[in-house]
C-alpha cells in the first residue's frame, strides 16, 4: 500500500484546514463481461452512476449536519465517460483538488477493470491526494499497492472516521476504523469487512442525484441496457442491502452482511427526490427487490407514483397473485435468477430453488405482462456438452424476453473461488508473485475468453468450448423467429434499434460459429439453426420489417 506518511511528509496535506474536497471517481465499471466476451457487445452496455458513491456522498452530507465530522465536505462526481482517456481524467481531478489541503479521490474498485484504473490513478501524485478504494474487490481482496486506504464492507463509518482523524495520533484507532486497510510508517493495518444498517435510517435521499448533473458527470445521462430498461429515462436505485440467499457464485452477502430494509416511508422521500431530475421508470438494483420485509406496502407505494420499474427477483416467492400485484403497482421487467433447469446445478450452486420454481416463476410472470429476463449459467463441473444442450431446451420452451447468460466463475472471495482454489492450483497466482497482493483476473494465465482472467471449473469441458456452448445458446435464442415476436412485445420503440442490431449481431455470430466451433454437436446445431432460418424466412429482412412497422 502507499504509505500515508507520503501525504504527511510532504507538509501540503492536512485535514484541519477547512473543508475537503471528495472527487467521486466512477471507473472501470462498464469494462463488462459483455465486452470481454466478444467487444462489438460492449454497445449494449448499461450506463449509470455508482449508488454506492453517491451513498457514500450523501452519508458525508449528513455527518457533517449531525456535527459528526468537522467541515463541510465539497463534493464532485467524475465519470471517465467525459473524459477523452485517463491522463486527461486524471489531471481534472488533480486540478479540482488542488485548491484544498485535504485531498481525497474515491473510487469503487472492479475486479475486471483492476489494471485500467491502476493505471489511471497512477497519474496522480500519492504525496498530493490520498487515494481510498473500496466496493466488492477490495473488499474480498484488500491487499493493493497502489491505494492510501481501502475499506472494506460498507464504507459510510470508514470515510467518517478518516474526514476526522487522517493523519491524527487516533487515525486507525476504534470501532470506526475497523474497516480500514493502510500503511503508516511502514506498519500495515488491515481492517475486518464491515456491515451496517445505514441504509434504514439515512434521511431521504439515500442517493446524490445531484451530483451527476454536472459537466464532470454524465450529466443524467443514465441509460439502462435494452433488454431492461422500461420508460424512456431511467435513473437505478436500491431499497435492500445484501440477500437472505447464499448462493456460492456470489459475494454480495459476504459484503453487505444480513439484508437490510429501507423502511417505505423513507423510500417515498428518495423516489419523490429523484423523479425531480425528469426520470419517468426506476430500475431497482436490489439483489432481490422481493425481499423488503415491508414487500406489499412497497408495492402499494409504487402504485402511488404511477411510474414503470423493473427489479431482480428469486423464484421462490414468486405466484400468479404477487406477479400481477407487481404488474399493477408498474412492474414491467425482471431480472429473475432462474440459473439453471437442471437440479443437480440448483443444488451444487446451493440455490435453494427448485426446477420447478423456476419455471412457474416464469410463467406467472409472462402471464402476467412482465418481460422475464432470465439470469442463466453453464459450465458446473459435473455439467456435460450433453446435459447442457439438454437444459436449454428446456429454457428455449419457457416463455422468456431474454436470456441473460454467463459462464460459471469462480469470482474471487466466493466459496465457488475456494472450491477452485483446490482443484486449480495455478489460480493461487492471481496476485503479485503468488503472494496476496494486488489479486485480480490474470488473462496472460488463463486466457481473455469469458470468465476473463479466470478458469472455468466444469470437469470435462474446456474453456473454449463452454464459449462455443455460450455463443451457441444465444444464438438459438435469439435467432428464433417466435423470439421476434416477443421481443417486439417488450421493448419500447425507442430501443428497438437496438434490440433489433443485438438479434443481426446473434445471426452474425452464429454464422461465425458454423464456420469456427470444434465441438461436432455446437457445430451441427448451428448448422441445423442456420439452414432451418434461411428456409423458413428471409432474417434480415423480417427484422427490417419490423423496424419499419414501428
Ligand atoms: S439470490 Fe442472487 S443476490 Fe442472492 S445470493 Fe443468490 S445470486 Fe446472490
Amino acid at each position: 500500500m502507499l504509505d500515508l506518511s507520503l501525504l504527511r511528509d510532504s507538509g501540503s496535506f492536512s485535514i484541519d484546514c477547512g473543508s475537503p474536497r471528495l472527487a467521486l471517481v466512477h471507473h472501470g465499471f462498464r469494462t463488462t463481461q459483455l465486452g470481454a466476451t466478444d467487444k462489438r457487445q460492449n454497445k449494449y452496455a448499461a450506463r449509470y452512476a455508482s449508488l454506492g458513491l453517491l451513498n457514500l456522498a450523501r452519508s458525508a452530507q449528513v455527518d457533517f449536519e449531525r456535527g459528526l465530522i468537522p467541515f463541510q465536505p465539497e463534493i464532485q462526481y467524475f465519470d471517465e465517460d467525459n473524459f477523452t482517456d485517463d491522463v486527461e481524467l486524471a489531471k481534472v481531478i488533480s486540478d479540482w483538488l488542488r485548491p484544498v489541503k485535504a485531498r481525497f479521490v474515491l473510487v469503487s474498485l472492479y475486479s475486471l477493470a483492476f489494471e485500467r484504473t491502476k493505471n489511471m490513478l497512477s497519474n496522480l501524485n500519492p504525496e498530493e491526494v490520498c487515494i481510498m478504494v473500496g466496493g466488492a474487490h477490495p473488499t474480498v481482496a484488500p491487499e493493493i499497492d497502489f491505494v492510501h486506504l481501502v475499506a472494506r464492507g460498507e464504507g459510510g463509518n470508514a470515510l467518517r472516521h478518516v474526514l476526522s482523524l487522517f493523519l491524527h495520533p487516533e487515525f486507525g484507532i476504534g470501532n470506526e476504523a475497523s474497516g480500514l486497510c493502510f500503511m503508516l510508517d511502514g506498519r500495515v493495518q488491515m481492517g475486518e469487512i464491515v456491515f451496517d444498517k445505514s441504509l434504514e435510517d439515512i434521511p431521504s435521499p439515500a442517493f446524490s442525484y445531484e451530483l451527476i448533473q454536472s459537466d464532470t458527470s454524465f450529466a443524467g445521462q443514465s441509460r439502462e441496457r435494452w433488454w431492461k430498461a422500461v420508460g424512456k429515462s431511467q435513473q437505478i436505485y436500491i431499497c435492500t442491502q445484501s440477500c437472505r440467499a447464499r448462493c456460492t457464485f456470489c459475494s454480495t452477502y459476504l459484503i453487505h452482511g444480513k439484508l437490510v430494509s429501507r423502511p417505505v416511508e423513507l423510500i417515498a422521500g428518495d423516489i419523490e427526490y429523484l423523479l425531480t431530475f425528469g426520470h419517468d421508470s426506476v430500475q431497482f438494483h436490489d439483489d432481490d427487490l422481493l425481499q423488503h420485509e415491508s414487500l406489499y406496502e412497497l408495492l402499494d407505494l409504487l402504485s402511488k407514483f404511477n411510474i414503470a420499474w423493473t427489479c431482480n427477483a428469486r423464484s421462490e416467492v414468486i405466484t400468479p397473485e404477487l406477479a400481477h400485484r407487481m404488474y399493477d403497482a408498474g412492474c414491467r421487467k425482471v431480472f429473475l435468477g432462474v440459473e439453471s433447469l437442471d437440479q443437480r446445478s440448483l443444488n451444487y450452486y446451493n440455490k435453494a430453488t427448485t426446477v420447478e420454481m423456476n419455471i412457474n416463476a416464469v410463467n406467472a410472470l409472462n402471464g402476467s405482462g412482465i418481460g422475464v429476463i432470465c439470469g442463466y449459467i453453464i459450465g458446473a463441473p459435473h455439467d456435460t456438452v450433453e446435459s447442457i444442450l439438454s437444459d436449454l431446451d428446456r429454457i428455449l420452451s419457457l416463455p422468456i424476453y431474454f436470456l441473460a447468460t454467463a459462464i460459471l466463475t469462480p469470482d474471487i472471495g466466493t466459496i465457488e473461488y475456494r472450491r477452485a482454489l483446490r482443484r486449480i492450483p495455478l489460480l493461487q497466482e492471481l496476485g503479485n508473485d503468488g503472494t496476496k497482493m494486488n489479486i485480480r483476473p490474470r488473462p496472460e494465465i488463463f486466457g481473455t475468453s469469458a470468465p476473463y482472467g479466470l478458469p472455468t471449473v466444469a470437469e470435462t469441458i474446456s474453456k473454449e468450448e463452454l464459449n462455443e456452448l455460450y455463443s451457441l445458446i444465444n444464438c438459438e435464442f435469439f435467432v428464433r423467429r417466435e423470439y421476434i415476436n416477443k421481443m417486439v412485445k417488450y421493448t419500447s420503440n425507442d430501443r428497438l434499434g437496438e434490440a433489433l442490431s443485438w438479434c443481426s449481431l446473434q445471426k452474425l455470430k452464429a454464422e461465425e460459429l458454423a464456420e469456427s466451433s470444434t465441438l461436432a454437436l455446437v457445430q451441427e446445431r448451428t448448422v441445423q439453426l442456420l439452414q432451418k432460418i434461411d428456409a423458413d424466412y428471409p432474417y434480415y429482412g423480417v427484422l427490417s420489417e419490423f423496424a419499419e412497422d414501428r
